[in-house]
């Protein structure tokens, strides 16, 4: 499941892009100003933000200085076809652009190739000297395999893809599990105990009070 967030404030735009990508599978939550998309970055977790240029409140190249933290890639929607805003958008740090009025085949195209390039450079996570390659869906520590169940991978690859980020327990739930999150449920702490033990994550994975847990490692 890819999620993505739409920042475009026209809605027959933003509309026309939710449409075509749920078709692909994609997972959309729209956005129609900058304030709204900074909201819904807080408190979730997208694998890749389609932002348009000129939106009201917060612009897209100031989000992007706000997104570049996260390490989320980003696409920039521009109506503007300036050699300029495709240069300052690239500089700061965007993916890769997209000119409107555009062909949803080529947003779509273009999705592909910036998923693909962020999956491969992905392929092996180290962190806190544990090594994991998310193709085989193993992980070691100092060369020992360390046997986790599917629930337990997911969680801990949420974990090392999102460092020192505090994780709502909903969105944990939702990551792994799919979902809303049962109201009181204890199933997300049970499985952060079990999965930080087994992996020696017992000191820097952190319970975070009234929300979750965080993973404290040095930047
Ligand atoms: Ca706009």
């Amino acid at each position: 499941m890819i999620k993505v967030l739409i920042v475009e404030d026209e809605k027959a735009i933003s509309n026309l892009i939710r449409l075509s990508l749920s078709k692909e599978g994609y997972v959309c939550t729209c956005a129609f100003d900058g304030l709204t998309a900074v909201d819904l970055l807080e408190s979730n977790i997208y694998d890749l933000i389609l932002l348009d240029v000129m939106l009201p409140h917060v612009d897209g190249f100031e989000l992007i200085e706000y997104i570049r933290p996260l390490e989320i890639p980003v696409i920039f929607i521009t109506a503007k076809d300036s050699v300029l805003d495709r240069v300052k958008g690239l500089r700061l740090g965007a993916e890769d652009y997209i000119v409107k009025p555009f062909e949803i085949i080529e947003l779509l195209a273009r999705i592909d190739v910036v998923m693909r390039r962020y999956q491969k450079c992905d392929m092996v996570l180290q962190i806190d000297g544990l090594k994991i390659d998310t193709r085989s869906m193993q992980v070691w520590r100092d060369g020992r395999e360390i046997n986790l169940t599917k629930t337990e991978y997911e969680m801990l690859l949420l974990f090392a893809r999102n460092p020192r980020r505090a994780m709502y327990r909903e969105t944990i739930y939702e990551r792994v599990w799919g979902g809303e999150y049962p109201f009181g449920s204890k199933v997300v702490d049970l499985h952060v105990q079990r999965m930080r033990k087994k992996v020696g994550w017992e000191q820097i994975l952190k319970a975070v009070n009234k929300v979750g847990y965080r993973l404290e490692v040095p930047e």
